[in-house]
């Protein structure tokens, strides 16, 4: 690496060592022609895949409005900020692992259903009669009666 201040090509590394919990590296150069030193910081780049909406248009994908989604499902429930923010960086870790360039708007969907269900079953319930879209009440019923059949379905409101 050029050194920022002489412009020599030549710098050398002193010191090397993880930060940010080991997603950084931190180095500490030192220039051969002028001995001045400087850090540098080197992190992973992660691009994430593309969306293809239902309408076959793409865009960027937007943690925040993923994050968003869930949040509006939790809302009001038992959930720790802590919990919620490790999920939606379990659902982006997923996504890129499928090493694709593009990914359905559907199958983030799906993710963040399958992340829900884990973290609270009446966020569950919530985002997936809006994402899945209902359409009466006899399917949303079964949808809670295939959960009520699982062992790890609590229900904690009441329900009549
Ligand atoms: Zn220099």
């Amino acid at each position: 690496m050029h050194c920022p201040f002489c412009g020599t090509h030549d710098t050398k590394v002193t010191d090397s060592r993880l930060v940010a919990e080991g997603d950084q590296v931190r180095r500490r150069r030192q220039c051969v022609a002028c001995g001045e030193r400087f850090t540098t910081y080197e992190t992973a780049e992660l691009v994430m895949p593309r969306v293809i909406k239902g309408d076959g248009s793409r865009e960027s994908f937007d943690e925040q409005k993923l994050r968003a989604g869930m949040l509006r499902a939790l809302e009001k429930r038992p959930v720790s900020a802590e919990s919620i923010e490790a999920a939606v960086q379990r659902i982006r870790q997923t996504l890129r692992a499928r090493g694709e360039r593009e990914i359905h708007a559907r199958d983030i969907g799906e993710e963040v259903m399958h992340a829900l269900k884990r973290l609270d079953q009446v966020a569950y319930i919530r985002f997936a009669s809006v994402y899945r879209r209902f359409q009466d009440i006899d399917e949303f019923r079964a949808e809670i009666d295939r959960l009520a059949q699982e062992p790890s379905f609590r229900p904690d409101e009441p329900r009549d």
